[in-house]
């Protein structure tokens, strides 16, 4: 029964992600306007994603070194059985940035392929004028009904959220939690560490209110918890960041698939994490170029995961293999790795909110007057380019 409503829950979720992406983008380039804006933004988004996440690797391996949970692990499990496949070259992972034919790309949810062609068709349209207005007007239209869609899938949360943990829990005995308990708390202690202190000292830092950000990020925060997955939980970020945060559809149709695709926090902080506690039980000696190896790698290996269960898992195995680490040693972690990964995907989730809230602040264009109490904090005057608040336009 609930294997049926949480599985039902879910492909409604992904149903939704390739056709709200695509209109919701194409319609945020359009009210974007010109290409300098577009890469201002651009810019500060990526920029802010990469900080975000060399900050959190750094915080994991730290912690992973630091803390030394490994001590007493038990070196056992078949590893052949945990990493399916390898890594692609990274070469190929840029290539693949690109698409060759929409379809395939929509059909295999290759979401970077996705964003790259709707930037592309918002600014040709953009370029296009006059003539293509009533293309933009069918977009515009067709993102009123996906997000009615969504919004009508969002009803269904209390029991589709309640059937998806319920199964999660039915499966994945906890149990397996009590060897490893050193690694699980210790990750779920640094996710927790980055949640509640580092977002909020971000957002303090940039004039917005960080307990109001985090009790309107809820619903995204549940939803990515639940399904452990950023990608599903893409529409309803989607939905929450305009209607709740008040980020203009301009820059969050933009952050947040490009966020779920590529900015991962969370995971950063596992791979961290892991490859310290890995090193530790395999007494493999890190010295301070392996640490600043590890920064990069994990950044980008986050970057390559893709935002669906368990996938940073994979990743990391090009973060061990490069640096000298047993990958063997994934078979320690991969037991417990569910909850994990729950928690640390509502971290990447919330870590697109942030980049979301502070580059709408940046550019002057975060609403202040969406529901009673703002999380742009009032009478503020630091802060990157915090101008007008309520004007459309940038600084
Ligand atoms: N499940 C994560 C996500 O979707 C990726 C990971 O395995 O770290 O964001």
């Amino acid at each position: 029964m609930f294997y049926v409503v949480g599985g039902i829950f879910l492909a409604l979720l992904r149903l939704m992600v390739v056709p709200l992406v695509l209109v919701s983008l194409v319609c945020g380039v359009n009210a974007m306007g010109d290409l300098k804006t577009f890469g201002r933004v651009g810019a500060k988004t990526v920029g802010l994603f990469l900080a975000t996440t060399a900050a959190a690797v750094t915080v994991g391996l730290s912690m992973g070194l630091v803390v030394s949970p490994g001590a007493g692990f038990e070196l056992e499990g078949d590893f052949a059985e945990v990493v399916p496949r390898e890594m692609p070259p990274l070469a190929d992972t840029f290539i693949n940035i690109f698409p060759e034919n929409l379809v395939q790309a929509m059909a295999e949810g290759q979401m970077l392929q996705i964003i790259v062609f709707a930037l592309l068709f918002g600014f040709a349209a953009n370029l296009a004028g006059e003539r293509a207005n009533s293309v933009i007007r069918i977009f515009r239209d067709l993102n009123e009904v996906i997000l009615k869609m969504v919004m009508l899938i969002i009803a269904l949360a209390p029991i589709g959220l309640f059937a998806l943990l319920a199964r999660t829990f039915a499966t994945q005995g906890l149990e397996l939690l009590i060897p490893l308990a050193g690694y699980f708390l210790l990750l779920a202690g640094t996710l927790l560490l980055y949640l509640l202190v580092a977002y909020p000292l971000v957002l303090r830092a940039f004039g917005l209110n960080a307990l109001q950000f985090l009790a309107r990020m809820r619903a995204p925060m549940t939803f990515a918890f639940s399904t452990a997955s950023s990608a599903a939980t893409i529409p309803v970020t989607l939905n929450a960041l305009p209607s709740r945060l008040g980020v203009p559809n301009s820059i969050a149709s933009f952050t947040v698939p490009l966020g779920a695709t590529i900015n991962m926090d969370g995971t950063a902080i596992m791979q961290g994490s892991a490859t310290g506690c890995i090193a530790n039980v395999y007494g493999v000696d890190l010295g301070f170029a392996d640490f600043l190896l590890i920064i990069l790698l994990s950044t980008l290996a986050s970057i390559g995961t893709a935002a669906v269960p368990s996938a940073g898992l994979i990743t990391l195995t090009m973060v061990l293999t490069q640096v000298g680490v047993p990958v063997e040693g994934i078979a320690l972690i991969f037991g417990i790795d569910r909850l994990l990964d729950m928690m640390r995907t509502a971290v990447n989730v919330t870590g697109d909110g942030v980049t979301a809230c502070v580059v709408a602040h940046s550019e002057g264009i975060l609403e202040s007057g969406t529901a009673d109490s703002p999380i742009v904090s009032a009478a503020r005057g630091s802060g990157a380019g915090m101008a007008q608040p309520e004007s459309e336009s940038g600084p």
